[in-house]
């Protein structure tokens, strides 16, 4: 054991000439081959330099702006980031060439090239887009989204959510739903490992009215006399089978006026639903009434003598007032009975029957003053004109047309007239005149509507020969009231 052990040490340990030998051939390697090394290595060095050095001297240089790999969304589109040439301070920004295109409705990685010749010269750049999906699927829900309403002693249906991703389209089927505790977890992912997690309390309770529908209108006219019904509804609940309908509110259609029906439906859990009709009993037509009707004022000197004498006659009457005149005769004839109407604030055709608004808008000055003077809202209307008056058609084509129905729709009536008292033609008539005109036209078998205009001096003169003829004559004069069925003529723009 002890010679084999001696045998195998003298193999492994080189003899003092070989180590001598081994010394020697190192040397020669670092004295031949460092050198050789360096000198090759400075050949490579001098190699690169000098091509760099060449193609700064006679090649274009093309410079991007941002980064060379860029990253977008899909469905977002690629917007060039720029980039800048030149050779030798000259600038070849505009020579230069880009190649690519990026398809931003398809997943991949689009290259852009980048090229600029010069004297022959060609250099090019490349830039990579990479059209990737990072954006989330969406969980959306029909109703509430951060509490889940369930029906006391109901299931969960799985049916008020929906899952739309911006790749993969409409994933609703892989929405996953776990309930734990009293919250309803949501989780889904995209094709490309975009993932959503939505969380919701979940509470055993109805909160929803029930829904309630008329199968007629919310404003309904009536006539005196015409008998009421009430209208049919559908009425249905998410949670309740049986939901109870009241109705309540008083319609006496033997008094003209405004009535309120009102009704109700409740659920189960108490939720209510209002609908409320409204119910507008007219007065039927008053075949031989007369309606003296004056607009354009108020007027201190005129106004207040046609006061006097509808004071002393015992007749009521209707005024379409303007801005114009004292607030005290419009408070003053209120106060006696008569009816304010609105004629428009300015009366100023250019103004009122340019456009709806500009109508609508002027109106409302109007109906200001006269709610400030009485307290009260006027509905009655006389257009400026009448509805059938064509200068309207200067400032705008079709307004009548317009005006007319919109009036009505926003709650007005309005009043035209079937006779013309002619007092406001330039005092062409004499009070006689413009009594006659009246009287000539009055008729029992009709509503008579009288146009005059209590700013003319002829008008107060006239009118006590007009009430004067008239009771002489069996007709009665009432003013208009909301419940006044409309005179109307035939519009003409
Ligand atoms: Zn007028």
């Amino acid at each position: 054991m002890e010679k084999k052990k001696k045998l195998y040490y003298r193999y492994n340990v080189p003899s003092n000439k070989e180590k001598k030998l081994n010394a020697l051939q190192k040397k020669r390697l670092a004295s031949v081959w460092i050198p050789k090394m360096i000198v090759c290595f400075l050949f490579l060095v001098i190699g690169i330099c000098s091509i760099s050095v060449y193609k700064m001297m006679f090649f274009p240089r093309i410079q991007l702006e941002g980064s060379s790999v860029i990253t977008i969304p899909y469905e977002s589109k690629y917007e060039e980031l720029g980039y800048l040439s030149s050779y030798q301070g000259k600038d070849l920004t505009n020579q230069v060439k880009v190649h690519g295109k990026v398809n931003f409705k398809k997943l991949g990685e689009y290259p852009i090239t980048y090229t600029v010749t010069y004297h022959g010269r060609t250099v090019s750049k490349t830039r990579v887009v990479k059209v990737v999906d990072n954006k989330k699927p969406k969980i959306e829900f029909t109703t509430d989204k951060s509490n889940l309403y369930i029906c006391p002693n109901t299931k969960y249906l799985y049916d008020d959510y929906q899952a739309i991703d911006n790749y993969d389209g409409n994933i609703t089927d892989l929405v996953e739903v776990k309930e734990t505790g009293n919250v309803m977890r949501y989780q889904v992912q995209d094709t490309f490992g975009n993932r959503t997690v939505v969380e919701r309390k979940i509470l055993y309770k109805d909160v929803e009215k029930p829904k309630l529908i008329l199968d007629a209108s919310n404003t309904i006219m009536l006539m005196v006399g015409d008998k009421f019904t009430d209208s049919t509804y559908k009425v249905s609940d998410n949670c309740s089978t049986d939901v109870k309908v009241k109705v309540t509110g008083e319609v006496d259609t033997r008094k003209p006026g405004e009535y309120l029906r009102v009704y109700k439906a409740v659920d189960d859990a108490g939720n209510v639903s209002k609908v409320e009709q409204k119910i507008i009993v007219m007065e039927p037509v008053k075949k031989g009434v007369i309606y003296l009707t004056f607009d354009d004022g108020p007027r201190s000197g005129t106004t207040d003598i046609i006061l006097n004498v509808l004071k002393e006659k015992g007749i009521k009457a209707t005024f379409f007032v303007t801005s114009g005149g004292p607030d005290d005769l419009i408070k003053r004839a209120y106060d006696e009975g008569h009816s304010i109407g609105l004629h428009t604030s300015s009366h100023d055709y250019s103004v009122v029957y340019s456009s709806v608004d500009s109508y609508f808008k002027d109106l409302k000055v109007v109906s200001d003053r006269v709610e400030r003077i009485t307290g009260e809202k006027s509905t009655l209307i006389r257009f400026p004109g009448g509805s059938s008056n064509t200068i309207s058609r200067r400032y705008s084509s079709g307004i009548m047309s317009c005006l007319t129905q919109e009036v009505v729709k926003r709650g007005y009536r309005y009043y035209d007239w079937n006779i013309d008292s002619r007092d406001a033609e330039g005092g062409r008539f004499d009070s006689s005149q413009i009594a006659n005109f009246v009287t000539s036209s009055l008729s029992h078998d009709k509503v008579n509507m009288v146009l005059m205009h209590d700013i003319k001096v002829t008008t107060k003169d006239a009118i006590g020969q007009i009430i004067d003829y008239g009771k002489a004559n069996g007709y009665t004069f009432e003013a208009i009231t909301p419940f006044t069925d409309m005179v109307t003529q035939r519009v003409n723009n």
